[in-house]
């Protein structure tokens, strides 16, 4: 299945290697441990022999992509992510493809999942959120004026750089947002009231899941959870946002949250606006980089 046009080659560093050089092959590659396993195939530590550079092989099986039906979704992450640069969204250097199998091959990153950390901390500090949410927001920022909307950010969508900083993966829902759309996807938890009740949406949307992934970062679990999807669907269109006394979380933070969890997508707070938050400027890193 080719996924584009041309097998497209990794740019620039790392690896370093030119597309008039060379078309990459697996044997290309040394691979190594298993980082992960997603759905649709495994994600391999590898390093390119000839660069010695390492990366993370994203291995996806094609049978498996047809009969979800997604081969569609596989190539427009792959278009999208291929032309991002940001510190804070995953690298995606190029692809390849034999018979079987399409390979990623995305940057590395070395702390892994955000959501296992989450899960480790139970919630994090308000100085950790903080730069986490305004790194995030940084990034936002970037692929908002790319005009390209991601729709999925939640935890699971998130690893960890080397040095803690943030870096949004997986761009499998991700739209160019020319166009208001109206197609309903991701997780229930992180959906904007408009997308649950599958009305048109912008990139709005991405502020609402910011401030829910800030209530959860905050109090351990997303602020409309509950039992049934269908009591979830109903705290998120009446936006049913409580917030419990225990952890303590500062008013600062609250009124954050408060300003990006509004149902009226226009009227929710800037992503260059939450940058100037007081609770933001006190709190977060302007580096981005959080270490444990
Ligand atoms: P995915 O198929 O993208 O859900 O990836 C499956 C798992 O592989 C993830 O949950 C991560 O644990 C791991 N993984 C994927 N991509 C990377 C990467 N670029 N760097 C490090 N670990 C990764």
């Amino acid at each position: 299945m080719p996924i584009a046009a041309e097998p497209q080659q990794a740019e620039k560093s790392p690896p370093k290697v030119s597309a008039a050089e060379r078309r990459w092959k697996v044997d290309d590659f040394d691979i190594g441990k298993p980082l992960g396993r997603g759905k649709f195939g495994h994600v391999y530590l590898a390093r390119e022999k000839r660069s010695n550079q390492i990366v993370a092989l994203k291995v996806l099986f094609k049978s498996q992509l047809k009969q979800s039906q997604v081969e569609h979704q596989v190539r427009r992450e792959v278009e999208i992510q291929s032309h991002l640069r940001h510190p804070n969204i995953l690298r995606l250097y190029g692809y390849f493809y034999d018979e079987a199998r399409v390979y990623l091959l995305l940057e590395y990153a070395e702390k892994g999942e955000l959501y296992k950390e989450l899960q480790k901390c139970t919630y994090f500090s308000e100085r950790r959120t903080a730069t986490y949410i305004s790194s995030l927001a940084r990034a936002l920022i970037y692929l908002h004026g790319k005009h390209v909307i991601h729709r999925d950010i939640k935890p699971e969508n998130i690893l960890i750089g080397l040095q803690g900083e943030l870096k949004i993966a997986d761009f499998g829902w991700s739209v160019r947002a020319f166009n208001r759309r109206q197609t309903m996807c991701g997780t229930l938890d992180y959906l904007p009231p408009e997308m649950v009740e599958s009305a048109e949406h912008d990139a709005n949307v991405d502020i609402w899941s910011l401030g829910i992934l800030c209530y959860e970062f905050l109090y351990g679990v997303p602020p409309f959870e509950a039992k049934e999807h269908s009591d979830t669907y109903i705290r998120i269109v009446n936006v049913d946002l409580k917030f419990p006394s225990i952890p303590i979380v500062s008013p600062g933070a609250k009124d954050l949250i408060s300003q990006m969890l509004v149902k009226d997508s226009s009227q929710r707070l800037p992503l260059h606006r939450l940058l100037q938050h007081p609770w933001i400027v006190q709190n977060a890193n302007p580096s981005g980089v959080y270490s444990v």
